[in-house]
């Protein structure tokens, strides 16, 4: 069988190897971090850094196919892995998604609309954008960010120096607040043939910054769920992407708005272990390995729930839950905000 190259170790890329395993194909991880959750399952580790242009040429030469679990893959390394194996899902999709600034450029260039959004470089462009986008907003930076890091919300120009002492000096942008009634995701997948599938899609809660639960069915009307399936399968369809791509979304009165986009796997998309018969990380696997999609149908109602930092000393009452699928990622230190584990609670009518 072939082999798939993973780069980045994490849970993603363990439940990534996963379901590679189970469809007879070898992974090999690339991960710059010692004991990465990935190696326990992996058939073969690189610990090296993404400097290492040897170590990832070394890499590349070894497995068959390349593909991620994470999208800050810095270019010059891709450069190197690109000269000797495919990468799936393609270097467009990473160079739209690894800047905030580019991908919602790229979203309304499609015709999708997104929070009200301004590139900010100092107090005078910070200035201008908050008079013409007004208050409450969020700076972000424009690139790294994930669990709600590395943003500020301005509620007034008062928070605006404080704002952007927040950035660090990093590029951002700033977005409207939008006053959404839910938020939803779109777990969307597409093969090289330009078939898509989407799983359906999930109503995601966040606490802090940080994805809690996200339950399926979403809480939307049939019109709404269409037009969510239909925008990501235009964006899936303009990068000519291959693989899974979570896309996050805003419910509004007005209509669905984008939030982010994220050229891989995605937390809100680990409800489909329990909930579909193929889960997202297949589907993925699948869709890189050039496999033909498979059925992502849902037949159950699901609540994923994630479990993070001190949520794991829950261990004991949920493994006598009934109906509760446990997943647990294998990571060493219990740490405030650190993603350890997640459960499916299949939903009885
Ligand atoms: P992730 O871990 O999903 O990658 P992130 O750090 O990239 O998160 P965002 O998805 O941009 O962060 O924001 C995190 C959460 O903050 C959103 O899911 C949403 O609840 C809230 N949020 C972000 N931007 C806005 C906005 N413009 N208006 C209202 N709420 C927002
Ligand atoms: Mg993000
Ligand atoms: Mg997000």
């Amino acid at each position: 069988g072939a082999t798939i190259g993973i780069l980045g170790g994490g849970q993603l890329g363990r439940m990534l190897s996963v379901a590679a395993s189970r469809l007879g194909l070898r992974t090999h991880v690339f991960e710059p971090g010692a004991n990465p959750p990935a190696g326990h399952v992996a058939d073969a580790v690189t610990t090296a850094s993404y400097e290492d242009h040897d170590a990832l040429a070394e890499f590349a030469a070894s497995v068959d196919v390349i593909t991620y679990e994470f999208e800050n893959i810095p270019t010059a390394a891709l450069d190197v892995l690109q000269e000797l194996r495919p990468i799936r899902p393609g270097r467009e999709a990473l160079r739209v998604s690894q800047d905030r600034l580019t991908e919602k450029t790229f979203l309304t260039d499609l015709g999708l609309r997104t929070a009200p959004f301004a590139d900010i470089t100092d107090a005078d462009s910070l200035a201008a954008a908050l008079e013409v986008i007004g208050t409450p907003a969020i700076l972000k930076t424009r690139r790294f960010g994930y669990d709600g890091k590395g943003q500020a919300r301005i509620l007034g120009p008062e928070d605006a120096a404080k704002a952007l002492e927040d950035m660090r000096g990093a590029p951002a942008i700033l977005e409207g607040f939008v006053e959404f009634s839910c938020e939803v995701s779109v777990i969307a997948a597409r093969s090289a043939d330009g078939s898509v599938a989407c799983f359906d899609p999930g109503e995601n809660i966040h606490r802090e910054g940080i994805l809690r639960t996200t339950t399926v069915p979403a809480r939307l009307s049939g019109k709404q769920r269409t037009d969510a399936v239909l925008l990501a399968a235009q964006i899936l369809n303009a990068l000519n992407y291959v693989g899974v791509m979570g896309v996050e979304l805003f419910v509004t009165p007005q209509g669905l708005l984008v939030n982010e986009m994220a050229p891989r796997v995605h937390n809100s998309g680990h409800w489909t272990q329990n909930g579909c018969t193929i889960d997202q990380f297949e589907q993925h696997i699948r869709a890189v390995a050039n496999w033909p999609l498979g059925d992502g149908s849902r037949y159950a109602d699901v609540q994923m729930e994630n479990l993070i930092g001190d949520d794991l000393d829950r261990l004991p009452e949920l493994a006598r839950e009934a109906d509760t699928a446990i997943h647990l990622y294998g990571k060493g230190a219990v740490k405030a905000g650190r993603k350890m584990g997640h459960v499916n609670r299949i939903i009885r009518g």
